[in-house]
């Protein structure tokens, strides 16, 4: 019979029967990328490590803020217009997905803050 290897899920032999410890890895490979990702998850949830992790990221951001910047705006983009949409065709408002009072695409709540920020916007530019 075969056993399952423990991190790939590749089938291997099993030691003859008798010996001691039962063989859970295919390879040497596997034991070893295994026994970190284990340690690893003991590490990952103690207070200690998740502050450091948060101080690393800190520095991290720091120092790389346009390029996380890069990262996450994409995505934001898409999520926006893909809500965008959806609160289209069920005839909300399609900044916050409430009710909206007037056939325009924003309740009046929305349509007031895009104006209030296009005015600064504007008064901005013409400074
Ligand atoms: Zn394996
Ligand atoms: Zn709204």
């Amino acid at each position: 019979m075969l056993t399952k290897c423990k991190l790939c899920g590749n089938s291997f032999k099993p030691r003859a029967v008798g010996t001691k410890t039962e063989k859970r890895f295919c390879n040497t490979i596997c034991r070893k990328r295994y026994n970190s990702k284990d340690r690893y998850n003991k590490l990952k949830d103690s207070k200690s490590f998740k502050e450091k992790r948060k101080i690393y990221f800190k520095k991290w951001l720091n120092k790389n803020r346009e390029h996380f910047n890069d990262l996450v705006r994409e995505p934001n983009k898409i999520n926006r217009r893909k809500k965008y949409y959806e609160f289209k065709k069920l005839g909300v408002c399609t900044s916050c997905g409430r009710k909206k009072e007037r056939d325009i695409t924003l309740c009046n709540k929305c349509a007031e803050q895009n104006n209030k920020r296009s005015k600064k916007r504007y008064a901005e530019k013409n400074k």
